[in-house]
């Protein structure tokens, strides 16, 4: 298919027209992708994004997940930098909200005010669990955010196009070829960064990874929801209320004990609903057969809650995401894997570049051993899938993002390989970025000066 003039520089891959060139591509518009890029281009690169679809956000829009959370380690904030812009401008406009630090500690009181926000600290076992610092926000707030972010720091934003084929030429990675409307495209770059969630150019481009699968979601949301009158019912006639909520909960076939969250629009719900296990998050026969699946079941809930829930009488249908909630699927096994004791008992490593709640994430864990000039960020990072599950919540996603973008411009100033970049630079320019590298390890961190870290690279 004949490609338009005015998208081709004139070179060819094959016989793939070049459409853009650039220092650093990143593929996939998502929240580590976007961040990446900022990061990239305030780092002085020039930067091009790829996304399949018509909005950027991933998972924090099209897939309508709708808390930041895994930023605090108790009291201490360990996640900050360009995700704190999003918070910020996404405030200004009454989309986000977050509970004031007064409000941040264990009491009835504070839970009764803030649960319904998904605020609270779920990894605690203590009951009320403690209100923390993460923000409910809204969806196409976030769209606007990235859209905002990408256009002020002048970097080449091409949607509408779906990655297919890495460049690789002897082991070093040179661009990338996607599919679109106008037929194949080629973006070369001098690194690129997977931020596809998938692994999508990793794979490609031959980089060992291993197979997750988790449960998908199509979550939805409901308008009209009277949310005081639901939370009266909830606490003021607990035994009703813990009995619809298990029939619910039943009838969608699986979902969070806490199915709906409050979002920034008042009387609009989030439902991070139905748990469906046994989907291949990369396979076309499963995910369709999921927004069959998802939808049948919301709609189940959808009647029911009307029926039998007080506050949700009047509720409306806003239907599903559109992104079918995907949490893993293909990921690195790269320079180092994390593991579930890594992330679990909080061992610190001596080239941690950032962190999540209160783990913490090496270089290498951004690294494929075989593939120069690729580095990842996101939920396919190099971690086992019990590692995953536990570390892949959007703020720490953003986290490497940021520091991808700053390896990328080190790389391209030094003139040397990503692989080689000093972690401890990346250190000191995450902090120079408002943002916590992880290299001063928090008092509950383990194998602090140990290199545990060099003893299990797989
Ligand atoms: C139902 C559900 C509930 C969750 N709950 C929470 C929560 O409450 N709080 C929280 O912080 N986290 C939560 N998570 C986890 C979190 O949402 C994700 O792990 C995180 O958003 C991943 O971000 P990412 O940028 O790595 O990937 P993604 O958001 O998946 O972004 C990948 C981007 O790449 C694009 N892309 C993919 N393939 C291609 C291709 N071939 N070509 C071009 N573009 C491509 C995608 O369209 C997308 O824009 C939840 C996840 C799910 C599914």
């Amino acid at each position: 298919m004949a490609n338009s003039k005015n998208e081709h520089t004139g070179e060819f891959v094959g016989d793939v027209p070049v459409v853009a060139k650039s220092d650093v591509v990143v593929v996939g518009g998502g929240s580590a992708g976007v961040t990446a890029a900022v990061s990239a281009a305030r780092n002085g690169c020039s930067v091009t994004v790829l996304e399949r679809y018509h909005h950027l956000g991933g998972m924090a829009s099209g897939g309508m997940v709708l808390v930041l959370d895994d930023m605090v380690n108790n009291q201490e904030i360990t996640v900050s930098g360009i995700v704190d812009e999003f918070v910020q401008r996404m405030r200004k406009e009454g989309m986000a909200v977050l509970p004031p630090p007064e409000d941040r500690h264990a009491s009835q009181e504070m839970w009764e005010k803030w649960s319904r926000w998904g605020v609270h600290d779920f990894h605690k076992a203590e009951r009320p669990q403690p209100i923390t610092y993460a923000v409910a926000f809204d969806p196409d707030a976030w769209k606007r955010t990235s859209l905002d972010l990408i256009r002020e720091n002048n970097i080449n934003l091409r949607l509408h196009s779906f990655f297919s084929e890495a460049i690789v030429e002897d082991g070093v990675i040179k661009g990338v070829i996607c599919h679109t409307k106008l037929g194949r495209q080629a973006i070369l770059g001098k690194i690129v960064i997977d931020s596809s969630g998938d692994l999508d150019v990793a794979c490609s481009a031959g980089a060992d990874h291993s197979q997750g699968q988790y449960i998908v979601t199509t979550v939805f949301r409901l308008a009209n929801v009277d949310t005081d009158e639901a939370m009266r019912f909830e606490y003021e006639e607990p035994e009703a209320f813990a009995k619809i909520n298990r029939q619910a909960r039943r009838i969608i076939g699986g979902a969070w004990e806490m199915w709906w969250l409050k979002t920034p629009i008042p009387g609009v719900v989030w439902c991070n609903c139905p748990h469906m296990p046994g989907y291949d998050g990369i396979s076309v026969d499963d995910l369709t057969k999921a927004e069959y699946e998802g939808r049948d079941r919301m709609m189940n809930l959808f009647r029911f809650a009307r029926e039998n829930l007080p506050g949700f009488e009047k509720a409306d249908m806003l239907g599903a995401a559109e992104q079918v909630g995907v949490r893993t699927t293909r990921m690195l096994q790269g320079e180092y894997i994390v593991t579930k004791e890594d992330v679990v008992e909080r061992r610190h490593f001596a080239d941690t570049v950032c962190r999540g709640r209160d783990y913490y994430t090496p270089y290498r864990a951004l690294l494929p051993k075989s593939v120069d000039q690729l580095i990842v960020a996101g939920r396919h990072y190099s971690a086992e899938p019990e590692a995953q599950k536990r570390s892949r919540e959007i703020p720490p996603c953003m986290a490497q993002g940021e520091v991808a973008g700053i390896a990328a411009a080190m790389a391209l100033d030094a003139d040397i390989n990503i692989r080689d970049v000093d972690p401890l630079k990346i250190q000191k320019q995450m902090r120079a970025q408002g943002a916590d590298p992880g290299d001063v390890p928090s008092d509950n961190a383990t194998g602090v000066g140990d290199d545990v870290a060099t003893a299990s690279v797989a």
